[in-house]
């Protein structure tokens, strides 16, 4: 187990996400739809209460939308999540897939695992903690220097050095994060 924990049950699976498709830190999201065949979009046309989309045509042709007036780094933790949605529901029914909502609580079941995934996706726990040991030291700027690394929010790394064990809960409740 190294000298980390991870409580999510899909850390192997983004390992294994990892590791059959070649990929360094940042995560190319829109490469690894490529490579999947899940066309990827940007809209300007959904509502602001909906972060992004993933659906299935008639054909079986599976299709992420992502809200384009949203914050990068939000777009790219949505396409993430829609992407766990397509590898979580191996056979969809075709039609709307997730309608990801922008307020936490309006989230489904199945959304809190895809944010999991998501989340282990775009920051292995692995190669977290390897990145961490290099800016432990510096406690001021290790967040902001993740968050770039790994291309996420800050708010996304705090969450993500507290689940995996590298950060207290204490300075995570600190910062109201
Ligand atoms: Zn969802």
């Amino acid at each position: 187990m190294g000298d980390y924990y991870d409580m999510s049950e899909y850390e192997p699976l983004a390992r294994f996400i990892w590791r059959e498709h070649n990929i360094e830190p940042p995560l190319d999201v829109r490469g690894l739809c490529g490579e999947l065949d899940i066309t990827l979009e940007r809209s300007y046309d959904l509502p602001a209460d909906v972060d992004g989309l993933y659906m299935v045509s008639q054909a079986g042709c599976p299709r992420i939308v992502i809200n384009a007036i949203k914050p990068v780094m939000r777009q790219r933790f949505s396409a993430a999540h829609e992407l766990a949605h397509h590898i979580l529901t191996p056979s969809p029914s075709p039609g709307v897939e997730c309608r990801l909502p922008a307020l936490p609580h309006s989230k489904t079941k199945e959304d809190v695992k895809c944010d999991q995934l998501a989340a282990c996706l775009l920051m292995p726990a692995h190669l977290v903690a390897d990145e961490f040991k290099r800016v432990k030291d510096n406690p001021t700027c290790r967040v902001a220097i993740l968050a770039n690394r790994f291309q996420v929010s800050r708010a996304a790394m705090y969450r993500r050095l507290c689940e995996i064990g590298l950060i207290t809960q204490y300075r995570l409740n600190r910062y109201g994060l």
